[in-house]
């Protein structure tokens, strides 16, 4: 390999995975960099996506597994960067390596560490905590690395020194208690495209007012995509959690958290398209449902996309209302019961429902601050990744480039179209420093 082609992508959500690609087909080496067990981001956990309604996973699976097969790509899961030292040319950037007490080189993917494991009840990040697993485990069927991994924090050998049930049954020999965090060093690397992606601000104090962790039947939009995915918890029959009962009225819920001034005051920008999408996907498991959006506008600003608003309301029973939400209370049966400011008539209504979906607001990942600071960057007011208004996939720093929700939340189809221009404008640093 010649180093001096190297190209460190962070963050192995679509946008990463993307670049990596784009810079891998143009045969510069790619170090994509990714803090959880295995790449895929958000993507991999949708069930559908708008606005044709493909499956999420058979458009993500292929380029899963291209990543995973290139030659170009080294992919360093459960990590993360810790210190940058150099400049545009020649960085030289320390990862943390977590353990995954399961050697990656070697296990088969059989599942026979899940299966004997004594462990369960180890919450699935997932499938968004709504289900349990081992302490062996592997995130998704078809997850990039195909391996498994040991939560360090709940194994019973870890932890208590009993119990070895795993190696026992690994006829791989794959199980490696000894591994240790590990500090690696790549040096050479000409640039860098951070795709860290987003959170959700499911957790934050203005959920309370919604209902949210206080009745079962209120749950977030990513929730929601779990629950009606074939591959998630209820093999795709959508059910309320509180009674196993199908829904027959769902209200989908938007601005949840954000265009206010006690909460987020930016827009989420892909709630309207994805809210329209999970009613469409509802009504297509039971035609007879009946699904409400409360919205303050709706914001369908890109190509085909006001068209399948429209089809949402013709062909799929959904009805808008223009509102904004008061509260979400519960009746004893937990059903939500939706208080809200009809913009129509100017009152104070009511609306009993089976289940209420919240479109949480999109914030910036999980330690935004402190990748900031490794990487000397700026953060906008609202600690999204600050780029040049002229060109989005610039950062504050020369050599530093970004692509994706990291810098402000966007779609899959545009998250991939940025993704293609940060991988260009790296492939082009390398090139100049080449010549
Ligand atoms: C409920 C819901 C439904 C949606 N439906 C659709 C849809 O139908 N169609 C559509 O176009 N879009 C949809 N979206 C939007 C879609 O999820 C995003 O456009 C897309 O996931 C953005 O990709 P990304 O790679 O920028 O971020 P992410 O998917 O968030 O990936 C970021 C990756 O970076 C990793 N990471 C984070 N921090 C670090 C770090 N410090 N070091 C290393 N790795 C890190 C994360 O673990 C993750 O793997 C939906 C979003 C939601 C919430």
């Amino acid at each position: 390999m010649d180093n001096s082609r190297n190209v460190v992508v962070v963050g192995g959500g679509i946008a990463g995975i993307q670049a990596a690609l784009d810079l891998a087909d143009m045969g510069i080496h790619v170090h994509l960099i990714e803090k959880k067990p295995c790449i895929g981001g958000k993507m991999a956990q949708l069930d559908k996506t708008f606005p044709t309604l493909d499956c999420s996973i058979c458009i993500l699976a292929p380029k899963l597994s291209e990543c995973y097969r290139h030659k170009n790509i080294t992919i360093h899961t459960l990590s993360e960067v810790k210190n940058v030292k150099g400049e545009r040319g020649n960085f030289v950037i320390d990862v943390l390596k977590n353990p995954r007490y399961i050697k990656e080189d070697v296990c088969t993917g059989c599942g026979d560490c899940s299966r004997v494991c004594p462990v369960r009840g180890v919450y699935n990040y997932f499938d968004v905590n709504l289900t349990t697993q081992a302490a062996a485990y592997i995130p998704f069927p078809s997850a990039v690395p195909p391996v498994y991994l040991i939560d360090g924090e709940k194994c019973a050998y870890i932890n208590y020194g009993i119990c070895e049930l795993c190696v026992k049954a690994c006829g791989a020999e794959a199980i490696d208690f000894n591994q240790k965090e590990e500090l690696i060093s790549i040096k050479n690397i000409n640039s860098v495209i951070l795709a860290t992606g987003y959170d959700l601000a499911e957790f934050e104090n203005p959920l309370r007012g919604y209902g949210y962790k206080k009745c079962k039947n209120v749950i977030t939009a990513l929730e929601f995509e779990r629950l009606i995915c074939a591959s998630g918890p209820l093999g795709g029959h959508l059910k309320r959690l509180s009674d196993g009962k199908e829904p027959k009225k769902i209200a989908f819920i938007q601005c949840v958290n954000s265009r206010s001034y006690k909460a987020k005051q930016y827009c989420s920008s892909i709630c309207c398209m994805y809210s329209a999408k999970e009613a469409m996907i509802a009504h297509e498991h039971d035609n007879e449902l009946e699904s409400y959006i409360f919205y303050i506008d709706v914001r369908a600003g890109n190509k085909g996309f006001q068209k399948f608003i429209n089809r949402g309301e013709t062909e799929y029973n959904i009805r808008y209302v223009k509102s904004k939400i008061a509260q979400i209370k519960t009746d004893a049966q937990q059903n939500p019961i939706i208080v809200y400011e009809d913009f129509e008539s100017a009152k104070i209504k009511k609306l009993k429902v089976d289940l209420a979906v919240l479109a949480t607001c999109i914030i910036p990942p999980d330690g935004i601050e402190e990748l900031a600071n490794i990487f000397k960057i700026d953060l906008n007011k609202y600690n999204f990744i600050k780029t040049d208004p002229f060109y989005p996939v610039l950062t504050s720093r020369e050599g530093i480039y970004t692509c994706g929700c990291v810098h402000e939340p966007m779609d899959i189809p545009r998250s991939v179209a940025e993704a293609s221009g940060a991988a260009a404008k790296a492939a082009e640093s390398v090139r100049e420093v080449e010549i």
